[in-house]
């Protein structure tokens, strides 16, 4: 009896891990979106599916330097235990992400900016390698998978 509870503690605090290294990455990513908007000539500087699938494309093709798994981490882990309605996380699937229209008709390209710091550099080249880009792990597995499953949500193509 003791046995199982001791394992079912364990199989928590590994799906916590997993949850935290999950939210650390997805919060890198939008950053990286984040980046990509304000260096970009759009006008209205609200994130698109372009920007968030190419911030999660770079996040799964650069890994993050130490520092930024420290503060990714700390931040995934305040966004954690500080939240106060774990109940309703099913009703936030596409609020933060707004298309064009005519994104609908067919399938598009996804489109980055035409900037040439580091990153949004970093960025066209990841989009170029995506498709046969192998990840490393598992979890970079799903990562991917749930990438292209974005991409087919919205009608695009990498
Ligand atoms: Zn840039």
């Amino acid at each position: 009896m003791s046995q199982e509870n001791h394992m079912t503690d364990k199989i928590n605090s590994a799906q916590e891990n997993l949850i935290q290294v999950i939210i650390a990455n997805t919060s890198s990513a939008i950053k990286i979106s984040n980046i990509l908007l304000e260096h970009s000539e759009a006008d209205d500087k609200i994130l698109k599916a372009d920007e968030i699938i190419c911030g999660l494309v770079y996040r799964l093709m650069i890994p993050m330097q130490d520092q930024e798994i420290k503060d990714s981490m700390s931040e995934a882990e305040s966004i954690m235990y500080d939240s106060s309605d774990d109940d309703d996380d099913d009703d936030d699937d596409d609020k933060e992400i707004i298309d064009d229209l005519d994104d609908f008709k067919g399938k598009k390209k996804v489109r980055t900016n035409n900037c040439n710091c580091d990153i949004c550099q970093e960025v066209r080249v990841c989009l170029l390698n995506f498709n046969d880009y192998v990840p490393k792990d598992e979890l970079g597995d799903k990562f991917k998978s749930s990438i292209i499953e974005t991409c087919q949500k919205y009608n695009k193509i990498i």
